[in-house]
């Protein structure tokens, strides 16, 4: 089977694995809601991937990441370094939406981080980009950056180099776009961030 249709295969399974997913305590609240789990979306080689919190009420409609008021930023963010979504791969640790926007709770994203592990491992970014706090926490642990780990407001746009299964990897800190939906000068700061990632496209 050639690579292509093989990493099809393998995160077509971990989608249908979540879609059945009833051991989550958010699967009875998307059901009775009719919402979808958001699995991920964009280019199955793409160098960049892209990852969130959990998706909010829109996201859970669609089933698309990001494609709300956070995602109308995400994407000038992407056109500011011209990037283009189906050239990179953008998904969230949580893949059903938290009741009310509320936070993961640590349970949740233990369960639903092994999906997101598993997406990293068939995708195999070079650079790994993490947007807001939850996304990072999870992220620097999980690739040996424990010691690294400081506030967002510290190592945003920071790049550090670790190591995954497939090889070397960059892992980029970066606010949730959603920041910048009330704040100008936190719009600066992500673009200002967005440029580092121009290197690596
Ligand atoms: N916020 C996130 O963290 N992820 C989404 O997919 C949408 C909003």
């Amino acid at each position: 089977m050639d690579e292509k249709n093989d990493r099809f295969n393998k995160l077509k399974q971990i989608k249908d694995e979540i879609v059945n997913l009833t051991t989550s305590s958010l699967y009875a609240y998307r059901t009775k809601n009719n919402y979808h789990p958001v699995i991920g979306e964009g280019s199955h080689f793409a160098k960049i991937m892209f990852i969130g919190e959990a998706p909010g009420l829109k996201e859970a409609e669609t089933a698309k990441p990001f494609c709300g008021a956070s995602g109308r930023i995400l994407d000038e963010l992407l056109t500011s370094i011209q990037l283009k979504r189906d050239e990179v791969y953008v998904s969230n640790v949580v893949k059903d939406r938290p009741p009310d926007n509320r936070d993961p709770l640590p349970q949740e994203i233990e369960l639903y981080s092994s999906f997101l592990f598993r997406q990293i491992n068939i995708i195999k970014p070079k650079v790994i980009a993490t947007l807001g706090r939850f996304s990072m926490v999870y992220i620097m642990n999980t690739f040996g950056l424990f010691d690294k780990l400081q506030s967002i407001s510290k190592i945003h746009g920071q790049v550090f180099d670790t190591t995954a299964e497939y090889g070397t990897v960059k892992i980029i800190p970066l606010y949730h776009p959603a920041v910048a939906l009330y704040s100008f000068s936190m719009k600066k700061t992500l673009l200002e961030d967005f440029k580092v990632l121009k290197q690596f496209i």
